[in-house]
C-alpha cells in the first residue's frame, strides 16, 4: 500500500511505517506460529495487519480507534470470509484486558501518546499474554528497560519489570514512516515472568510505586511513614533491610514486590 497518499490524523499518533525490511523484522521478532492467537493495536493501514493475516494463526484481533481503518479490516475479513479475524472499532486503553482467553501474543507500533498507559495494563491484566512486541518512543523504550540506581528508572520500569523481562528490539529511525515522526523509535520485546515470581499483590504494588515515584527524590523512608500507619511502617522498614536513606529511584522491582507483600496484610 502506498502510505504516502493516506492522510494521517495526528490526535491518533499516526505515522505509517513504510520499509519494509523494518515490517519484517518487526514480524520477525513475534516468532509467530499458526497455533498462535494474536492482537495487533492500531494496525492503520495494515502494514503489519497483511502479514499477520497470512500467518493463518487461530486468531487475529485487531484494535482500531480509527474509522476508516476499523471499517477498512473489518470489510476485508468479511469479503475474504478470514473468520478468524475480528476488528473492534475501539480505544485500546479501553479493551477489557482482562478477559481475553488462552494464550495471546501482542502486537502494535503504538501511538505515542497512549503508550505508556497501554502498556501499563497489558503487562498487568493480560491473563496469558506468550509475548508483546511493541514499537514506542526510543526514549520510553529506554526507561522501560532502565535498571534501579539508573536515572531513568521509573514507575513504568519497576511495574513492567515486575510482570516482564524486558528486552531491545532494534533502534527505528524516523525516515521508516510517512509522515515521519520527530524522534527515534524502539522496538521493545516483553516476555513474562513465570507464574511464581508475578507480583500476589498488584493493586498494593502499584499504588506503591505510584506514591514512591511520584517524589523520587525524597528518602523513601519518610514517604513511607506519612503514607502508611506508623505502628506498622517501622516494622515493615526494618524487614527489608534496606538503609533509611534510600530513594524509589534504589529500589529493584523484586524488592518493591516484597514491601507490597509485606504491607498487605496490614491495609
Ligand atoms: N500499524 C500501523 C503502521 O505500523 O503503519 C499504524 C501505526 S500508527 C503509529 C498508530 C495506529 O494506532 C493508528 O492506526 C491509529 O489510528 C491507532 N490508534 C491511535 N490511538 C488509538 C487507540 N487509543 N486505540 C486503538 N488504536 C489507536
Amino acid at each position: 500500500m502506498n502510505t504516502e497518499k493516506i492522510p494521517a490524523k495526528k490526535s491518533l499518533g499516526q505515522h505509517f511505517l513504510k520499509n519494509e525490511s523494518v515490517i519484517n523484522k518487526i514480524i520477525e521478532l513475534g516468532d509467530f506460529s499458526a497455533a498462535d492467537q494474536i492482537l495487533e493495536i492500531g494496525p492503520g493501514p495494515g502494514a503489519l495487519t497483511s502479514i499477520l493475516r497470512a500467518l493463518d494463526c487461530q486468531k487475529l484481533w485487531l484494535l482500531e480507534k480509527d474509522d476508516v481503518f476499523a471499517r477498512n479490516h473489518a470489510q476485508y475479513a468479511e469479503e475474504n470470509k478470514l473468520g478468524h479475524m475480528r476488528v473492534f472499532h475501539t480505544d485500546a486503553l479501553t479493551f477489557p484486558w482482562r478477559d481475553l482467553r488462552g494464550n495471546w501474543k501482542i502486537i502494535g507500533n503504538l501511538p505515542y501518546n497512549v503508550a505508556s498507559p497501554l502498556m501499563w495494563d497489558i503487562v498487568s491484566q493480560v491473563p496469558k499474554l506468550s509475548k508483546a512486541v511493541f514499537m514506542i518512543q526510543k526514549e520510553v523504550a529506554e526507561r522501560i528497560r532502565a535498571k534501579e540506581g539508573n536515572k531513568t528508572y521509573g514507575a513504568l520500569s519497576a511495574w513492567i519489570q515486575s510482570f516482564c523481562k524486558v528486552e531491545k528490539g532494534f533502534v527505528i529511525r524516523p525516515s521508516a514512516f510517512t509522515p515521519p515522526p520527530k524522534v527515534d523509535s524502539e522496538i521493545i520485546i516483553f516476555k513474562p515472568l513465570p507464574e511464581e515470581e508475578l507480583p500476589k499483590h498488584p493493586e498494593y504494588l502499584a499504588t506503591l510505586i505510584k506514591t514512591a515515584f511520584q517524589q523520587r527524590r525524597k528518602q523513601l523512608h519518610g514517604i513511607f511513614q506519612k503514607a502508611f500507619p506508623s505502628q506498622y511502617a517501622e516494622t515493615i522498614w526494618q524487614q527489608m533491610e534496606i538503609p533509611k536513606e534510600s530513594r524509589a529511584e534504589t529500589l529493584s522491582p523484586k524488592q518493591f514486590q516484597k514491601l507490597a507483600d509485606l504491607l498487605f496484610p496490614i491495609k
